[in-house]
């Protein structure tokens, strides 16, 4: 995964209903520490979930969104096979994620600027 990509925030209703304040982080694999994902983390809190709508990179993480859910895949760490979260639907907002496992994954800042 190249690192010198940059990326643009997503602004939809989504980011908006969480104060507006997003950042873009990268998801690591607590076991071996390589970066699974690259993620746009909007609002405060911890990370819990990973929305599918949020994944800018890898390729083969991006728009699983349009993917039934029966069909999405695990979050699997690439390097090492980690299994770090599975796939499931957020009720609240009808909305795709992953649920996380619990320290399953470090977050780390990228510098974006906005
Ligand atoms: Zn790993």
């Amino acid at each position: 995964m190249r690192n010198k990509k940059s990326f643009s925030f997503k602004r939809d209703k989504y980011k908006t209903s969480r104060g507006g304040h997003s950042r873009l982080v990268n998801i690591c694999c607590r076991k071996c520490e390589s970066i699974v994902a690259v993620y746009q983390k909007d609002g405060p809190g911890n990370l819990r979930r990973m929305y599918m709508d949020r994944i800018f990179a890898p390729a083969e993480l991006t728009d699983l969104q349009a993917l039934r859910i029966n069909d999405a895949p695990t979050l699997t760490c690439r390097k090492c096979g980690e299994v770090l979260g599975t796939p499931f639907i957020y009720l609240k907002e009808k909305r795709k994620a992953f649920r996380l496992y619990q320290d399953a994954v470090i977050k780390r800042l990228r510098k974006l600027s906005e």
